[in-house]
């Protein structure tokens, strides 16, 4: 398949405006880059016009004509009746220009519009009421071809007026003749490449590839003199580019046929009516569909002006031509063409693809996070009308997730706060690592007097325990003894915390591991009256872990909610294990008295403590904290003060 429109790797900055204007869904992307399908697209240039970035261009031929066709010698330039609306200022000066570029003859397409017009006329007045479908613009009839199939026995057989032109040409002035066609249209370039029609033109150019082969050859077109075009030249065929202008060169008569004829331009007219045909809801007699809005609307016609400006130019070429132009001539070149075969076929080459199930339109929805009606935006950055074409597109493999520019933006701001997240707790487990440092060297130097100590309080003590009289000393010494254990105590936890770097992985039940931890707290006086309460909604609770370290944690954190209910009526702890994908998820949740707001940021931070003297030390979540980032897992706490707490701990199925 020839690809008339290429596209200009890594220029596309995801717009996707060339999605939104391709009538043929011929548009996939791929890596973020929209890349035109050439067996899907129906050449209409749409993409190229609208694309700001340059990244769709079509395929120029500039260089084949100038350095293979016209050294070839005795070639024809075919220039199609839009041209003053592009050479705006210039364009009496064409022909001159054409010919000082080498091209031996310059002859108006308008010929060609002249030549098939009758042929029209002869299908209307043909018998029944059969409805024709013109057939000269190349993108109408790829578009039927591809999209529309049932539509394409109601295409007119007839040839446009280029092909009719270069058919002319070659059984007139010899079939060595090369025919190089020049126009406003991207679609001209397919239609010369098509086997259908082959043979009759030998290249395609379009108005800005003839500007440009003007500026590689230094020919400055204001410098020239007016010329006329070569025989033959076109009378009617001259307004085929304006709207209605088949009509017009036929001479079909307005008042016959008033509602037999439809004319149709536009990109969104011609869908509609497409649609309509297929429906079998029209009846008229010709319905002739341009793809843009009359030729001099073409996506290569190269021009600031807007479209009414370029219509005043090409009435005044035809008004200044045609009274000029001498009818006898031309009626006997037109009865000399009678033999001119200009029929083509047509013929069907459905790409459509059906359309996915219900299911997997909803599976595709849900993926960019639209599982309701309301989800569904239609906000068309996407480049389709609603999210469910888009949800279909990507269903035929032409789209991708990532183009949906809500789902896209939720996408980013997850990640975002996730970076957060992640930088802050880095940052405190960096804090935690130096803390652990230190604290490894502080208890390591304490632990030592600390025996010492308590080692002579128990000599002293039994020492005095034979006298009488010493009761108050050994008091003190018990004192002494317990605030040194306390030391101690301190000291060992300090240690466990400097230690986690350490894991002795194996296979830990996580369910059967709590339950351990558990018994022992049950039974401790200070927790009486509470209620535990264990669920567990996964089959296998075992994980890849360090047991004595995860034992750590659940103790740490399942204290910590037994302490918080001192003082409150309800005393319930609630434990949940769960299970997705990748993690055992534990959550501990009691009725305490809960965390105020300001506390919440410094849970994990060593020797923080709400408790009181001699009651906590405040490095047991600092503890927990690190064991669990050691495990690539996870923690968070969420309050309320005064109606408690919950903990939440993920930790990895698999640890690597
Ligand atoms: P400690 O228990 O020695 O105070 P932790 O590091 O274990 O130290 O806890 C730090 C602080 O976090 C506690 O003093 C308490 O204020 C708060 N805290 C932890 N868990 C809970 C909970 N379940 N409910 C209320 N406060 C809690
Ligand atoms: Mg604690």
């Amino acid at each position: 398949m020839y690809g008339t429109v290429e596209t200009i790797p890594y220029l596309c900055k995801r717009c996707y405006s060339c999605v939104r204007e391709c009538p043929a869904i011929a548009i996939r992307v791929e890596h973020g880059q929209a890349v035109v399908m050439a067996e899907r697209c129906i050449a209409c240039g749409h993409c190229v016009t609208v694309c700001s970035q340059n990244a769709k261009r079509t395929k120029s031929e500039v260089n084949y004509v100038l350095n293979e066709i016209i050294p070839r010698g005795n070639v024809v330039a075919v220039v199609a009746p839009s041209f003053p609306a592009s050479f705006t200022d210039d364009y009496a000066k064409v022909p001159s220009a054409l010919r000082k570029l080498g091209f031996d003859k310059v002859c108006e397409a308008a010929f060609g519009a002249d030549l098939i017009s009758p042929k029209y006329l002869a299908e209307i007045e043909k018998d029944g009421k059969k409805t024709i479908i013109s057939s000269a613009c190349p993108a109408v009839y790829n578009y039927i071809e591809m999209y529309f199939s049932e539509l394409v026995p109601k295409l007119a057989k007839i040839v446009s007026p280029m092909i009719a032109m270069g058919r002319y040409i070659k059984e007139t002035f010899g079939h060595d003749t090369s025919v190089v066609f020049i126009g406003p249209c991207i679609a001209k370039k397919s239609e010369c490449k098509d086997e259908k029609v082959e043979g009759a033109i030998d290249a395609v150019l379009t108005f800005a590839e003839l500007k440009e082969m003007f500026a590689l050859t230094n020919i400055n077109i204001a410098d020239l003199s007016d010329s006329n075009f070569d025989a033959p030249v076109g009378l009617t065929g001259k307004s085929f580019p304006l709207a209605g202008g088949l009509i017009k060169t036929a001479e079909i008569s307005d008042d016959i046929l008033e509602k037999e004829i439809i004319v149709v331009e536009g990109r969104s007219k011609v869908e509609e009516i497409l649609h309509e045909l297929l429906n079998n809801k029209i009846n008229a007699r010709l319905i002739d569909i341009l793809f843009c809005e009359g030729c001099i609307k073409g996506p290569a016609i190269d021009s600031n002006l807007n479209y009414y400006s370029r219509r005043e130019k090409v009435i005044n070429y035809i008004n200044d031509n045609i009274k000029s132009a001498d009818k006898q001539v031309w009626k006997s070149n037109i009865y000399n063409a009678r033999n001119i075969d200009l029929s083509r076929e047509f013929e069907d080459r459905d790409k459509r693809i059906p359309t996915p199930d219900e299911e997997q339109i909803k599976e595709i929805l849900a993926q960019t996070n639209k599982f309701t009606k309301q989800d569904e935006l239609n906000c068309r950055a996407c480049g389709y009308v609603t999210c469910r074409d888009y949800a279909i597109a990507i269903a035929k493999g032409l789209a991708e997730n990532d183009m949906c520019l809500p789902y896209l933006i939720e996408k980013l701001e997850r990640a975002y706060k996730e970076l957060q997240d992640t930088q802050e707790q880095l940052q405190s487990a960096e804090k935690l690592a130096s803390i652990g440092q230190l604290a490894a060297g502080v208890a390591h130097e304490i632990n030592n007097p600390l025996g010492t100590i308590l080692l002579y309080t128990s000599l002293l003590k039994k020492e005095l325990d034979k006298k009488l009289e010493s009761k108050q000393t050994i008091e003190d010494l018990d004192l002494i003894a317990e605030e040194t254990n306390r030391c101690k105590n301190i000291v060992s936890n300090l240690l466990n915390f400097a230690r986690q770097g350490n894991l002795k992985v194996s296979e830990v039940d996580i369910y059967d591991l709590i339950n351990t931890i558990l018994k022992p707290i049950r039974i401790r006086p200070e927790f009486k009256g509470i209620s535990f309460l264990m669920e567990c909604e996964a089959d296998d609770t075992t994980i890849k872990g360090d047991s004595d370290q995860l034992k750590q944690v659940f103790l740490n954190v399942i204290s910590n909610a037994c302490e918080a209910l001192e003082e409150k009526e309800i005393k319930k702890v609630n434990i949940k294990i769960s299970k997705d994908e990748n993690d055992i998820i534990v959550e501990i949740k009691d009725t305490g008295n809960g965390i105020p707001k300001e506390n919440m940021g410094k849970l994990f931070t060593p020797f923080f403590t709400t408790k009181k003297m001699g009651k906590g030390t405040g490095l047991g979540l600092a503890i927990v904290y690190g064991i669990i980032k050691m495990h690539k897992g996870d923690i968070r706490a969420a309050s309320e003060p005064g109606l408690g707490t919950v903990f939440t701990i993920r930790l990895p199925l698999n640890l690597q």
